[in-house]
């Protein structure tokens, strides 16, 4: 059989499991969106039954025949085909290697860790969880053992979201940004403006919801979100689902807080934006499959932030948003509303940290994972170690477990690795940023005449089209001409609120 023939056979297959995939992602959208109470039940059923359809789709041996013929011909593969092999080979084994019996036991902890969170949480009480985080660590052990990475079980962790990722990478990265960012922090919390940002904010209230959902669909059309191919929705947690001609966004509404749901829904455009951009017709392969998490969070927070918090921007949108709140704005003067909009303050819970202390909350959560992972940390010296981190990163001590180690829903299923992206993704937007503004100084010109196209035409053709061909470092890398370095971000973060808030 021809490489070529081979590959014929192959991306079928491999767009159906990709297809009832998205089945699965659409329930979970329906559940989170409209599910009435009484059908609770049932939907778990019908994702129950549909997992194993796709399961048994995913591991669907003629794939496993077709690959091992493809990667006997290596060499001979044009790179296109390459990225699609490697891609399904990943896919593929994930489906295969893990037992029957450790899929099922790993199942009923991951919904049992849930509840024993929650539960943990609400009560603030470490003990009683602690053993169930030592059973989703020797899980994560065995799951990684089983993929061939025993050795190395928190490098399988990271890139199980982030293909390509290392230990050793995130470390010099977030070592090399701790140290620079943990002083600008302190210069800016202590400076008198940001007493100011934060009565400003405390101002804006009584914003209608309806009016308030008509601004930002105006502005997030207005990005570049096709609403002929997505929509948004409320949801009780902003997410990002779909890919392609069908994205799903979700936001969430507060009179009292006008801007949580504006900026949360910018930052799912950028995801948004980015599923859209991803080319349909290789949907379900490497060519039509988003880089990373890490990536995903550049694209998200390069809109939330980058663009949306700068003084450009909202010389377009500031007489728009003016309008629709007449009375709500008539007291609040423009730098007023820009500093609102750029508020710091440090806080112990990781989501409602802004974007410049946010990244600490992450630092800390990484030393934790390493140090679990290395055998350096015991589960239950959790806790102190968490109250010392976040003491030396965030300035804050947590006076209970609740506000410190038992915040996160992420560990109790299991969700080890997954945080870095966030981070990650930071460095990369601003990495992006340089060189957009190296390449287009008056970029900033284009958000106040309302204009987006420029910047997401080079996002589409720098970024998205791109789909998983490449790692998404190699991809920042070929994007921006430089390997990923913190230094683009403490140099945007300085620019911004070190000016402003004179630190
Ligand atoms: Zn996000």
């Amino acid at each position: 059989m021809s490489v070529t023939d081979a590959i014929h056979e192959l991306i079928p297959l491999l767009q159906r499991a990709h297809t009832l995939g998205t089945i699965a992602d659409l329930l979970g959208w329906d559940e989170q969106v409209n599910l009435p109470p009484g059908a609770a039940e049932g939907r778990g059923n019908q994702q129950a039954i549909l997992a194993a359809v796709q399961h048994a789709a995913a591991s669907e041996p003629r794939i496993g025949a077709l690959l091992a013929g493809l990667e006997s011909a290596a060499g001979a593969l044009p790179v296109e085909q390459a990225a699609v092999a490697k891609q399904a080979r990943r896919d593929y084994d994930h489906a295969t290697k893990l037992p029957a019996d450790f899929v099922r036991e790993k199942a009923v902890q991951d919904s049992r860790g849930y509840h024993a969170w929650a539960r943990a949480r609400a009560a603030s009480d470490f003990a009683g969880y602690a053993p169930v985080l030592e059973k989703n660590l020797e899980f994560a052990r065995r799951e990684a053992a089983y993929l061939g990475h025993a050795s190395a079980p928190y490098d399988y962790m990271l890139d199980k979201f982030d293909p390509g990722l290392t230990t050793a990478t995130v470390d010099r990265l977030f070592g090399e940004l701790k140290r620079e960012l943990v002083p600008l922090v302190r210069a800016i919390t202590a400076s008198p403006v940001a007493a100011r940002a934060r009565e400003v904010g405390e101002r804006l209230r009584g914003y209608p919801i309806e009016a308030q959902r008509a601004f930002l669909r105006e502005v997030t059309a207005q990005l570049g979100f096709d609403y002929e191919r997505g929509r948004i929705d409320v949801a009780l947690h902003p997410f990002c689902s779909g890919a392609g001609n069908d994205v799903r966004m979700t936001t969430r509404y507060n009179v009292d807080q006008p801007l949580d749901a504006l900026f949360s829904s910018i930052h799912e455009t950028g995801h948004g934006l980015y599923e859209q951009g991803i080319p349909v017709a290789h949907l379900g392969t490497a060519l039509g499959m988003h880089a990373g998490m890490a990536v995903h969070e550049s694209q998200s927070r390069l809109w939330e932030n980058q663009v949306a918090r700068s003084r450009g921007f909202w010389r377009h949108f500031e007489p728009r948003w003016r309008e629709r709140f007449p009375s709500q704005t008539a007291g609040v003067s423009s730098e007023d509303l820009y500093l609102a909009i750029n508020a710091v303050e440090p806080t112990l819970i990781r989501v409602d940290a802004d974007e410049v202390t946010y990244n600490l909350h992450i630092v800390l959560r990484f030393e934790m994972e390493k140090k679990l992972f290395a055998g350096e940390l015991a589960v239950r010296d959790l806790p102190a170690a968490w109250r010392e981190a976040s003491r030396e990163l965030v300035g804050l001590e947590p006076a209970n477990d609740r506000e410190g180690v038992l915040q996160d829903v992420h560990w109790s299923g299991g969700a080890f690795g997954y945080f870095p992206s966030y981070c990650i993704g930071n460095m990369m937007a601003a990495q992006l940023w340089q060189r957009l503004r190296a390449l287009r100084p008056n970029l900033e010109e284009d958000f106040a005449r309302g204009d987006f196209g420029w910047l997401l035409r080079w996002l589409r053709e720098n970024i998205h089209v791109h789909g998983r061909r490449i790692s998404g470092l190699e991809l920042i890398q070929r994007a921006t001409g430089e390997a990923l370095s913190p230094q683009p971000l403490v140099r945007y973060l300085r620019e911004r609120y070190g000016t402003l808030y004179r630190a």
